[in-house]
């Protein structure tokens, strides 16, 4: 391996430490502490890892975690009524609604019954225009995560040949929009997209955000270029579960020139960053100076 990693968690751990910071001053200086409402509809086992997780490292930077635990059947007009009230509550800054929802419940407008300023996951259609647009949004964790890395590692970007594979609303394209908006030259590829391998190959950054265990081989990567790697995925290895990416770290790792790994690279900033965007909610709810 010649690839410098990209230790996710380490730095995960670093703006979880910031955001405890910025939340002691708020509780210090004006009495505000930012709260985080996250809503779990049915009992996916994936998911109630996540929401377990978000809620422990939610009170670990000092902010406010209310968790909102409904049976699997709830009825959608029960659950805009739920959204509606953290709407109006003033101590919630912070609404994230896990998904998937089971299938009875119309995702699109539960997501975009949130107000806009607490939409801390930034799938609110609303922040998906900002973003595309160019202004300040709430920027999706994941991307914003990946972004925060890329940033760290390479620092300025401008100019350089970012592909993303994946054309997600959730990662794919809030990436790209990132990306552009650091002044890369972007490219989105897609299932339907011919040649990959030598598409990915024209890039300085790669982001891989598919689905799709270990697709990403060594022959895909450019010599030096930055991997990262969003994909989560289990595969059977000697009967036992493991969790891989959607980059084959072991030949990417040889040719690329940094890479991020699978678990402990993209996974743990998601989370970092949705405390982070909980205190730049709150930081805006009461016209106070954003985290930089
Ligand atoms: P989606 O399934 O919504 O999107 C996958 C994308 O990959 C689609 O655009 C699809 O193309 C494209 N794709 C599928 N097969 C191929 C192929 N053979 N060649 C090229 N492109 C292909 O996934 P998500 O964006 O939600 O998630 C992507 C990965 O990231 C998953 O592994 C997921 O678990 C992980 N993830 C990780 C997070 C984290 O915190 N680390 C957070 C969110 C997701 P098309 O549109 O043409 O079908």
């Amino acid at each position: 391996m010649s690839a410098v990693m990209i230790d996710g968690k380490a730095f995960a751990a670093r703006v979880r430490g910031q955001v405890a910071v910025h939340v002691a001053r708020l509780v210090a200086d004006h009495g505000i502490q930012p709260g985080l409402a996250v809503v779990l509809v049915g009992s996916d086992p994936a998911s109630e890892v996540y929401v377990k997780s978000k809620g422990r490292m939610t009170r670990e930077v000092g902010m406010i975690s209310v968790e909102h635990r409904l049976e699997a059947d709830t009825s959608e007009a029960d659950l805009l009524a739920l959204i509606a009230d953290l709407n109006a509550d003033p101590t919630i800054h912070g609404i994230l609604v896990q998904l998937p929802l089971p299938g009875h419940l119309n995702s699109e407008l539960v997501i975009n019954s949130i107000d806009p300023a607490k939409d801390v996951d930034g799938f609110h259609i609303s922040n998906v225009g900002l973003l595309g647009t160019g202004q300040k949004a709430m920027v999706p964790c994941t991307p914003l995560g990946c972004l925060m890395m890329l940033r760290d590692h390479l620092g300025d970007l401008s100019g350089l040949n970012a592909v993303v594979v994946g054309r997600s609303n959730i990662v794919g394209k809030p990436m790209a929009q990132l990306l552009l908006g650091d002044s890369c030259t972007v490219t989105i590829a897609h299932s339907r997209t011919r040649d990959l391998a030598s598409v990915c190959r024209g890039a300085d950054i790669l982001v891989a955000a598919v689905g799709r265990a270990q697709m990403i081989t060594g022959d895909f990567v450019k010599p030096g270029a930055t991997v990262i790697d969003v994909g989560i995925n289990r595969i059977e290895v000697d009967g036992k579960t493991k969790l891989v990416g959607d980059v084959d770290f072991e030949s990417c790792a040889d040719v690329a020139g940094a890479i991020t790994p699978v678990p402990g690279g993209v996974g743990p900033m998601t989370i970092a960053c949705l405390l982070a965007n909980t205190v730049t909610a709150c930081c805006r709810a009461n016209g106070l100076a954003e985290p930089a």
